[in-house]
């Protein structure tokens, strides 16, 4: 037992010490990691499945705690959440994406669209909006290429606001994605109730679809209701060639995984640009 503030008594077992701690260290680690410049992105390329060339990257968050060493994103995103620091990390995030961006204005990648992860918290805040219109002006970025990826998790928070969020990114000409389809709480009925461009089908079915029957039917499944919704669809996790020839042929739009490219930093990015990328 540990004592806390004004006499009470917060107890700690041994099962929750482990996971406690590891909360609290990272929770304490993540304070000031921002202004002590320790987070980075990393871009992984999204290609169109029929022409092979990379027109979306999906920026990923790194961070190299001063303390820590290396915290894989599984692990500190989830305490961030808890505290409410995603916001700010989120907004981050944002601003980091959308510079990068800008500063390909004159290069070979001035096409590509930049997909950038969304909690549910950066959703409720009443400033995201315009949050998001004040960096795509600031550098001089067209809405259009900017997407953001939501979890369903996202979409049932907070139903009635996240609608009206979503009608005013519409509005504004940014584009949405629903992260890891299959996996959440999946009522087929958020496909209709929210405006959304675009569904990636999560890693786990994409994994097993040139040897499990029932993982290549759904993902056909998922992708023919895609279809029929006026949606674009983006397999993730894609890691073999077979994979990829199969959703090709299902008729996937757009295809991400190892097998086309690890995440890497923007300046490994320009060497993909305007070539088909292959593995
Ligand atoms: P996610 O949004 O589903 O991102 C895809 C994850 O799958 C990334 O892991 C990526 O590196 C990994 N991946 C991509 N292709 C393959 C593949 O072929 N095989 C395998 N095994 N893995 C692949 P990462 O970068 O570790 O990110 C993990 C999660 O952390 C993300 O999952 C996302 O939920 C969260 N995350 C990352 N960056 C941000 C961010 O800026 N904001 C928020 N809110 N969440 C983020
Ligand atoms: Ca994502
Ligand atoms: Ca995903
Ligand atoms: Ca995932």
């Amino acid at each position: 037992a540990k004592k806390a503030g004004r006499g009470e008594l917060l107890i700690f077992n041994d099962a929750m010490t482990a996971v406690a701690k590891d909360g609290l260290v990272i929770d304490g680690a993540l304070r000031g990691a921002i202004a002590a410049n320790e987070f980075y992105l990393v871009y992984q390329a999204i290609t169109n499945a029929n022409t092979g060339k990379m027109t979306k990257v999906e920026a990923l968050l790194r961070w190299n705690s001063s303390l820590l060493g290396p915290v894989p994103p599984d692990r500190f995103i989830p305490v961030a959440e808890d505290s409410g620091m995603i916001i700010e990390l989120g907004t981050w995030v944002l601003e980091e994406a959308c510079r990068q961006m800008g500063s390909w204005k004159q290069s070979a990648l001035r096409e590509v669209t930049i997909s950038i992860n969304v909690s549910a918290w950066q959703l409720a805040d009443p400033q995201f909006v315009t949050l998001v219109s004040q960096a795509l002006m600031r550098n001089g970025l067209s809405p259009h290429q900017l997407e953001l990826e939501l979890t369903e998790r996202v979409l049932i928070e907070d139903a009635a606001n996240v609608q009206a969020v979503l009608a005013q990114l519409r509005a504004l000409g940014v584009s949405v994605s629903l992260d890891d389809f299959g996996t959440g709480y999946s009522s087929l009925s958020y496909l209709t109730q929210f405006h959304l461009n675009t569904l990636k089908i999560d890693r786990a079915f994409v994994m097993d679809i040139e040897h499990s029957e029932r993982s290549n039917s759904l993902v056909h499944a998922i992708i023919a209701m895609g279809h029929s919704l006026g949606l674009q669809l983006v397999a993730e996790g894609v890691e073999t060639a077979g994979q990829a020839e199969i959703l090709e042929k299902m008729g996937c739009h757009y295809l991400q995984g190892y097998h086309i490219s690890r995440p890497v930093p923007p300046d490994e990015l320009l060497r993909f640009a305007g070539n088909r990328v292959s593995a």
